[in-house]
């Protein structure tokens, strides 16, 4: 499911980069093409003009006079030439041009350097009505891009040719085969089609890179986001995300800053920074199961403010929340490495000992409650000095969180009530699971 929509964003992106290059690479490839054939085409066109009338000018040239039919076209001749001769003439210009030329006897060819199938010139033959219409009878010079000779396509130009009362007599062809023409323009186009299909590609593969990169990033800052709206305060965003420095970077920064405010409000007591009591038990329960799984020691303790009420009543609130603060951070450092300290209300801590066993944890809460002891608190003009009262048992994982803590609970009224200012060692008795 969830790939899904990944794949549909990646292709939704794709569609709307590749597409647009892709019909921007499609247009200019035609543009290109059709500008090219263009040129391609009047250039053909002026080359076959010049061949047509250079070959009009040398027949008339070397074949001056009038046209006289013995018995045949073959027998034709012009002025006192035979017209089949001049097939040498055509056959140079044909080499020097590479156009063929054909001479025409009104719309017949009588010369030509066009051979058929059976390599034979293909005289006889007459020209399509439309050019006969258009040069012979209408009498002007004209282009044509297709007409057919002999089973092929030329390009083809012709020219009308007149006797000496200025009577159309006939036509005169030069042309070029189609394919020849098609050549010389796809010679032209295949470069420019090579690079706009190399940059189209080169173009499609930065992009799927770019849209990849994208999408991996969304999906990871996705699973960061799903995995904090379960709860989880130590899930890590991708270095994916964190490495952006884009507006995808920043709202990964955005996310991870959210995800330690989250943190705070749940797991955190605003006025000491301690664990609060919620987040307390969590801890707690979670050490009960380890060690049932594990099968290790731990220990818990109940520690509380003596005479705490005074600093309040003596010197105000703010001392007293000042005492609570400076009480906390030692608890807080202490703790660090070897469990959890949470303000569990008012002026009283819950400390665990993960993996600690009671004489450990009992060594470690003598010296946290010796360091509250030292510790000196300046508040106005004055030094002040605050003592903790702690009740510890050793845990058990066969009994519940709250059976715990009533012990320990138990074990600190009773520091309470033979002095204060020590740590009390309480038992776990068989019967506190009714208490
Ligand atoms: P004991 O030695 O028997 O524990 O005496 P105590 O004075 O420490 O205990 P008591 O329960 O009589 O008084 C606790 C006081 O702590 C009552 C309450 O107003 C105060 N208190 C609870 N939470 C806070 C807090 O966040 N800030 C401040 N300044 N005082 C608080
Ligand atoms: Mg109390
Ligand atoms: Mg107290």
């Amino acid at each position: 499911m969830k790939k899904r929509a990944g794949l549909s964003l990646r292709k939704r992106l794709l569609c709307v980069t590749l597409v647009p290059i892709l019909l921007f690479g499609i247009i200019i490839i035609a543009c290109s093409c059709n500008q090219l054939a263009k040129s391609v085409h009047q250039e053909v066109e002026s080359g076959l003009q010049n061949v047509a009338q250079s070959a009009a000018y040398m027949f008339e040239k070397e074949f001056p006079g009038e046209y006289r039919q013995e018995s045949s076209i073959a027998e034709m001749y012009k002025g006192d030439k035979k017209v089949k001769e001049a097939v040498e003439i055509l056959g140079r210009l044909k080499e020097i041009s590479g156009a063929d030329i054909t001479i025409f006897y009104k719309d017949t060819r009588i010369v030509t350097t066009i051979y058929d199938k059976n390599d034979k010139p293909i005289i006889g033959t007459k020209a399509n009505a439309v050019i006969i219409r258009d040069v012979y009878k209408g009498g002007t010079e004209r282009f044509y891009a297709e007409t057919s000779i002999n089973d092929q396509d030329y390009f083809a130009y012709y020219c009308p040719l007149y006797d000496s009362q200025k009577k159309c007599t006939g036509m005169i062809f030069a042309g070029k085969p189609s394919h020849y023409v098609s050549g010389i323009v796809l010679e032209g186009v295949l470069p420019i089609v090579t690079l706009i299909v190399l940059a189209t590609l080169a173009m499609s593969v930065i992009m799927w890179q770019y849209s990849v990169r994208l999408t991996n990033a969304m999906k990871n800052l996705q699973d960061f986001l799903m995995k904090v709206e379960r709860g989880d305060f130590t899930a890590e965003l991708g270095e994916i995300v964190e490495e952006r420095k884009d507006e995808l970077g920043r709202i990964g920064k955005s996310a991870v800053q959210m995800q330690c405010a989250l943190r705070e409000l749940v797991e955190q007591d605003s006025l000491t920074k301690l664990y609060n009591r919620h987040y307390g038990e969590i801890w707690l329960r979670k050490v009960i199961e380890e060690s049932a799984g594990k099968n290790s020691a731990f220990s818990v303790a109940i520690a509380d403010i003596d005479f705490f009420k005074k600093f309040n009543d003596n010197y105000g609130h703010d001392c007293g929340d000042l005492v609570l603060r400076k009480v906390s951070n030692i608890m807080k450092k202490n703790m660090k490495r070897q469990g959890c300290a949470a303000r569990w209300g008012g002026e009283e801590f819950l400390l665990v000992f993960s993996d600690k066993g009671l004489e450990e944890s009992l060594e470690e809460t003598q010296r946290i409650a010796d360091k509250i002891k030292r510790l000196r608190i300046s508040y106005g003009d004055k030094e002040l000095g605050v003592t903790v009262t702690i009740g510890i048992i050793e845990g058990d994982p066969q009994r519940n969180m709250d059976e715990l803590i009533k012990a320990a609970d138990r074990a600190l009224y009773e520091g309470k009530e033979s002095g204060r200012d020590r740590v009390q060692v309480g038992i776990l008795e068989a019967d506190t699971a009714s208490d």
